[in-house]
């Protein structure tokens, strides 16, 4: 045991001297690397996850969970020694899920899994019976009804889009989200009665995979609901069969106009500059029918358990470190669009955000987007995250969902990128709960977390401020 630390204090030793001129200071450097191994011995963001999981549960915006996950979260945060811990109120619109199912009626008859989508319109009482016409993509539909005006009049539309796995890239999902967004519509247009969709997600298991939909004002509303991956197959092969298939659907839900729901905030203070801000941020809201672990009460716990360990360490960074947990995300992004507005004035004096919105996996670097001066720092902090296997650094973007109201002005932001190789097996599922928490990788997850967030509050000068441009051919 001894032998291994005199090695890794002489690595570290010369690590620091070959760094000295870089432009991260030594001091910063060395406290990050200490950091950055607690984090991986004591980090406790797994116990965070499993009692907002346990404790609290589901946390759709509006519901019983939603309503506890602030006071649950401020008095979390408080107990753990964060101060100015506070609830600022958001008003966001409510949607909630009654009653869903579905069954083939022809040509054989068997029950279907599915899932309504978030926010859509219930069917008649009853539900509806209709034959079943596939669309293979968005794209798909227009070309068909180009074809033929009546295709879609009266049916059930299927969009059996694939989502393809990824490991450190979302482009799966970037690229078969619209579906779920606009295929409710665009199958209203058309005259369609009601939109099943291939869940957005990647699990062979059966399991529906939730999510927002958008409908348009000029187009009518129809009821949309996601089918489990293998019950899209089993669509997929009727439909490609020689007899008509048809299906009776039934959802009922509700919307409530506007409920008041909370941003959670609270701060560890910086030892020099504590009117400058950095931000650590997650979504506490999650969908209803799994327990919100994965997405995203790994995040939140990831803020937490990063800042707490920062405020642990005997020299606290120049400037403020404020968690901030996002109401609404899910569907609507109030939280995040408050934020931006109640904190306009201020802006100036945040140095930079970061959201972490990608599940438990290990880390794998960070996205950002800043001043284009700011790449050295972002090489030099690549440099720290090595031993993370987290040293990727991606250019462009938003830092995450939450912070994407902030895209307009010219603050610093980033997002913590993790390995999504499972993520989207359960991604707004029933079946994201505690159990897929990976508490190692969670651990250094936290340790990459922060790293960044020590580093970005320690910098002598804030980090450069600006928008880079996108990359040719970067989602
Ligand atoms: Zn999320």
């Amino acid at each position: 045991m001894v032998a291994v630390w005199v090695g890794a204090a002489t690595a570290l030793a010369f690590a620091v001297a070959g760094r000295e001129k870089g432009p991260i200071p030594e001091e910063t450097v060395l406290a990050a690397e200490k950091l950055r191994e607690q984090a991986q011995r004591g980090g406790r963001a797994d116990e965070w996850v499993r009692r907002l999981t346990d404790e609290v549960g589901p946390r759709l915006t509006g519901s019983a969970g939603d309503q506890l996950a602030g006071p649950w979260s401020a008095s979390l945060m408080k107990s753990l020694g964060f101060t100015n811990v506070r609830l600022e109120p958001v008003r966001a619109r409510s949607w909630m899920r009654l009653k869903e199912s579905a069954e083939v009626i022809a040509p054989s008859r068997q029950p279907l899994v599915l899932t309504a989508l978030g926010g859509s319109v219930s069917t008649p009482e009853g539900g509806i019976e209709a034959p079943v016409v596939a669309v293979p993509s968005l794209a798909a539909l227009g070309e068909l009804v180009a074809n033929d005006p009546e295709y879609c009049r009266g049916k059930i539309v299927f969009f059996n889009q694939r989502m393809t796995r990824g490991r450190e890239e979302m482009s799966g999902y970037g690229t078969s989200v619209p579906v779920r967004l606009h295929g409710a519509a665009r199958a209203a247009r058309a005259g369609a009665a009601a939109v099943l969709i291939r869940s957005i997600g990647t699990s062979n298991n059966r399991y529906a995979h939730t999510g927002q939909l958008r409908y348009e004002n000029e187009a009518s509303k129809i009821p949309a609901a996601a089918l489990s991956n293998p019950d899209a197959d089993l669509l997929e092969r009727l439909v490609a069969g020689s007899h008509p298939v048809r299906v009776r659907l039934e959802i009922q839900t509700r919307s409530l106009e506007e409920v008041e729901t909370a941003n959670v905030v609270g701060e560890i203070p910086g030892r020099g500059a504590p009117e400058e801000i950095v931000v650590l941020s997650g979504h506490i809201d999650s969908w209803d029918l799994g327990t919100g672990a994965i997405d995203d009460g790994a995040g939140c716990a990831l803020a937490i358990e990063s800042a707490r360990l920062i405020g642990e360490m005997p020299r606290k960074p120049l400037r403020t470190l404020r968690v901030v947990l996002f109401a609404n995300e899910e569907n609507g992004l109030a939280g995040g669009t408050e934020y931006a507005k109640r904190h306009a004035s201020e802006i100036a004096r945040h140095v930079a955000a970061i959201e972490a919105d990608s599940g438990t996996g290990r880390p794998v670097g960070i996205g950002w987007n800043g001043g284009a001066s700011g790449r050295p720092i972002m090489r030099a902090l690549s440099e720290l995250l090595v031993p993370l296997s987290a040293q990727k650094t991606f250019e462009g973007g938003y830092g995450g969902a939450d912070l994407s109201p902030l895209g307009p002005t010219d603050l610093p932001l980033f997002g913590l990128r993790q390995d999504v190789s499972t993520y989207f097996d359960f991604h707004h599922t029933a079946n994201d709960t505690f159990d897929k928490i990976e508490p190692v990788a969670l651990r250094k997850a936290t340790a990459a977390l922060a790293v960044w967030a020590y580093v970005m509050a320690d910098l002598p000068a804030p980090f450069p401020r600006g928008r880079l441009e996108k990359k040719q051919g970067e989602k």
